[in-house]
């Protein structure tokens, strides 16, 4: 059985894309990073990786070990995350998927979302400058200015607002599972009750709940 069929090479090359472009800030990002951030067999991560190789989208970076965009790969890396993150807002927004449900969804609905469509998903929710989960939509005349928010790992204890929840965690369908249940959602109050070993006690809008340490880091809240 071949290890990875052309469509599942193509929607795996995408979400490498994803994780390039979103760890863009932080230099090269290692195979090892991208295995890990990706839910799907090795094997298949590998086959994508080398996909984007071989068409130059990606290449070596310049310290030996990791991956860096190509400027033609940066481009296609806007246009996959500007894709994933509208179709996210309709699944969310018109459709009613669960929120902890969109991101896996959006992956397979993506790549189908021609630019007529993506234009009216524009217009019909007027024009959205974040995916669900906060993280800012390229291209979008509305983009939040989320500089004042900070880490819920580093928040004093207090009354906050919840802006973002990193693409890193966004396929961590137990962590979503934990901040959807407690009402701990981009847009949502909430407030920081204490900080234990790294976990961080909230009351979130629907019940209080211990985050543990991966969650509280990609979790990001202003002071209200
Ligand atoms: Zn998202």
């Amino acid at each position: 059985m071949p290890v990875a069929d052309d469509t599942t090479t193509e929607s795996l090359a995408t979400e490498v894309l994803e994780v390039l472009l979103s760890t863009e800030e932080t230099a090269s990002v290692s195979p090892a990073e991208i295995l890990r951030r990706i839910p799907a067999p090795d094997a298949a991560v590998d086959a994508a990786v080398t996909h984007l190789l071989d068409a130059g989208t990606a290449v070596p970076a310049a310290d030996g070990h990791g991956l860096v965009l190509s400027e033609a790969g940066r481009r296609r890396a806007v246009d996959a995350v500007r894709r994933h993150r509208l179709t996210e807002r309709l699944l969310a927004d018109v459709i009613g998927l669960e929120w902890w449900k969109v991101h896996h969804e959006a992956a397979r609905w993506e790549g189908i979302l021609s630019d007529d469509v993506a234009d009216r998903v524009v217009d019909l929710l007027d024009d959205p400058g974040t995916c669900p989960h906060g993280n800012p939509i390229p291209g979008s005349a509305n983009l939040p200015d989320q500089s004042s928010a900070v880490r819920l790992a580093e928040a004093p204890p207090g009354p906050v607002h919840v802006v973002r929840v990193t693409e890193t965690i966004e396929g961590d369908d137990e962590a979503l599972q934990l901040l959807q249940g407690a009402g701990v959602v981009p847009g949502d109050d909430a407030e920081v009750q204490a900080h234990r070993d790294g976990w961080v006690l909230v009351a979130g809008s629907v019940r209080d709940a211990a985050l543990p340490p991966h969650v509280a880091a990609h979790t990001y809240v202003t002071p209200r």
